[in-house]
């Protein structure tokens, strides 16, 4: 009966009409026992047929959905209006752990890299296709940033998900490659569409004359992809390669920023990706500037010789450097890691996944694992023609991944393995998304088990607070000690956790000079309303500032007198009740 909500649908669904059932329906929703959880599909489907929709079926979930939040903007709804949108939300898992992602792409522009593994789809940022689920949106969006937000917004709101809180993920090519107007530009009109949705605000009208149009861009025989793109954009936007709305000041961006410090939808973490070796001192002060707080960076491989086999342009010392940057600057680092590379063996993957972890100067925050996959647009495809390169067969890949999957310490979130490609772009390579489940199984039938964040986090579970232990990882990286700092139950489920820096070198950002860092306190639990306080989840039991105590002591300590933390625009205020002071581009707590 359900799918994800269908704008179109959305829109030609009119609640006025429907108002008698759709009120009647969410009364009888509201009836049944809440034990805080999502109501499962076979209940409400239950209700629903109860109220047949004019002869023509039953109503969907995004149209009860719809239907609440009419229901409540026109006061007729007398009951909690997100408490039920989160019973009856759609996909629960997408927020389960405790924000809500709202990722959008940069438009298509030239990227330094040459990697040969990269497919070359000149209509999409460099590295995505355009079936992808992501690109697609983001295509139908003309890349336009504030369109992309508002629209995932709207989406993720009719599916019944809160966004008040939201972590910002900006994908496509390398950010760093972009020029500074653009950046600025981009991540403004971000900060401008989360301003508007919380406010109600629909401003996509006013898009409309300054979006640029990428559909015309075509592959051109002969013609590179950093070819065609560029000659694409200096023929439509000039020399420049900013278009008229695209550009703002770091003046309207701070101002953007302010605002959102109590918007209804805040930034609670903003990302962006890029390459190591365009990660420079000064990149990491303006990335930090533009509100970011984590950075995905592609290791790709440790390995200098399967780097330059497969033309990555950068050796491994770049990215260890670009890792104690980041790190030293506080930011949280998310690291994609690429198996069966040009010139890799199953042996020298499991070797290089290792080093990983052993080496200091990289131990990254989270990790993507994607496999390398075949696309036709890829350079690869001379390699696998002449048979230079050839994919892992099943068991080969198993064996890797369960081999990684056996070694990732506590303190690693593995957000993704496999990459969500259409197996119709696979030329060759595994074409099984759910590799990662059979990959765990697979480590459990062996024996092991995965000690990452992902399979440890209590999601929507209820957690008793008094049952639950702090818990210290220490590890050392390149700038100093790294404490991990964890609420486990008994079974070891997590239920919060924060990451504390405790450098011994100088850093490179004169604000954090002397300072501990405080990289990210995360509490789990259903992305719940900022302001409401549900009494059981773990989000809203006083975990995180608990955990920013306990980092606090931790840190005073070992002698600092100052913690330092990363925080995102909409996490400002928070940490300013609890004590924080707001410094240039960090705030501030004295350890005194
Ligand atoms: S740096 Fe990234 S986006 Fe650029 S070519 Fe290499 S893989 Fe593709």
């Amino acid at each position: 009966m359900d799918s994800e909500a269908n704008p179109m649908e959305h829109r030609a669904f009119d609640p006025e009409a429907h108002r008698a059932d759709l009120l009647a329906i969410v009364r009888e929703i509201h009836e049944l026992p809440d034990h805080g959880e999502t109501i499962p599909p076979r209940m409400i489907e239950g209700i629903l047929r109860r109220y047949p929709r004019d002869g023509r079926g039953f109503y969907s979930r995004a149209q009860i959905i719809a239907g609440l939040r009419h229901l409540a903007a026109t006061g007729a709804l007398e009951l909690d209006e997100e408490r039920l949108a989160r019973r009856i939300q759609m996909r629960p898992v997408r927020t389960q752990s405790g924000v809500t992602p709202v990722t959008v792409l940069t438009r298509p522009h030239p990227c330094p890299g040459r990697c040969v593994f990269c497919p070359n789809d000149v209509r999409m940022p460099k590295s995505y296709l355009a079936d992808e689920p992501g690109a697609q949106r983001a295509a139908q969006n003309h890349f336009d940033p504030y369109l992309q937000t508002w629209n995932r917004l709207a989406a993720f709101r009719a599916i019944g998900h809160p966004v008040d809180k939201v972590e910002m993920i900006v994908l496509g090519g390398t950010w760093s490659f972009h020029p500074e107007p653009y950046q600025i530009g981009f991540i403004k009109r971000c900060f401008d569409a989360l301003n508007d949705f919380g406010r109600g605000i629909d401003g996509r009208d006013r898009v409309g004359n300054l979006i640029q149009d990428f559909s015309s861009l075509k592959s051109q025989e002969g013609l590179s992809y950093n070819e065609a793109v560029s000659s694409h954009l200096r023929s439509h936007l000039g020399s420049e390669w900013s278009g008229e709305g695209e550009q703002s000041t770091w003046a309207e961006l701070e101002l953007a920023q302010e605002l959102n410090e109590a918007a209804g939808c805040r930034s609670v973490g903003l990302v962006v990706e890029t390459r190591p070796d365009h990660l420079s001192v000064e990149e990491i002060y303006r990335i930090r500037r533009l509100g970011c707080t984590k950075v995905q960076i592609g290791f790709q491989s440790l390995s200098d010789e399967i780097l330059e086999l497969n033309q990555r342009g950068h050796d491994v010392g770049a990215t260890r450097e670009a890792v104690t940057r980041l790190r030293a600057a506080g930011f949280k680092v998310h690291a994609h890691w690429m198996p069966n590379l040009l010139g890799a063996t199953v042996e020298s993957d499991e070797h290089d996944f290792e080093k990983i972890f052993s080496d200091a100067a990289l131990r990254p925050d989270e990790l993507k694992i994607y496999p390398c996959s075949l696309i036709e647009t890829a350079e690869l495809m001379h390699y696998y023609e002449s048979g230079e390169w050839k994919p892992y067969a099943h068991d080969e890949l198993l064996g890797v991944l369960v081999a990684a999957l056996s070694r990732v310490p506590r303190y690693c979130r593995v957000t993704r393995v496999i990459r969500d490609i259409s197996s119709d772009d696979i030329v060759a390579g595994n074409k099984l998304t759910n590799f990662r489940q059979i990959a765990e199984r697979e480590l459990l039938r062996r024996g092991g088990r995965c000690d990452d964040i992902r399979a440890r986090e209590v999601r929507n579970e209820f957690v008793e607070i008094k049952d639950l232990e702090l818990r210290e990882t220490n590890y050392s990286t390149s700038i100093g000690q790294e404490c991990f700092l964890e609420f486990v139950t008994a079974e070891d489920k997590l239920a919060g956790f924060a990451r504390l820096s405790l450098p011994d070198r100088k850093a490179d950002l004169e604000e954090l000079k002397h300072c501990a860092l405080l990289r990210e306190v995360h509490v789990y639990g259903v992305a719940t309303e900022i302001g409401t306080r549900p009494e059981l989840r773990a989000q809203h039991r006083g975990l995180g500032t608990q955990l920013v105590e306990a980092a606090a002591e931790r840190a005073r300590n070992a002698g600092f007198g100052d913690l330092a933390v990363i925080s995102a625009v909409g996490t400002r205020s928070w940490y300013r009740r609890n004590g924080f002071r707001d410094g240039d581009l960090y705030q501030h707590l004295s350890l005194a």
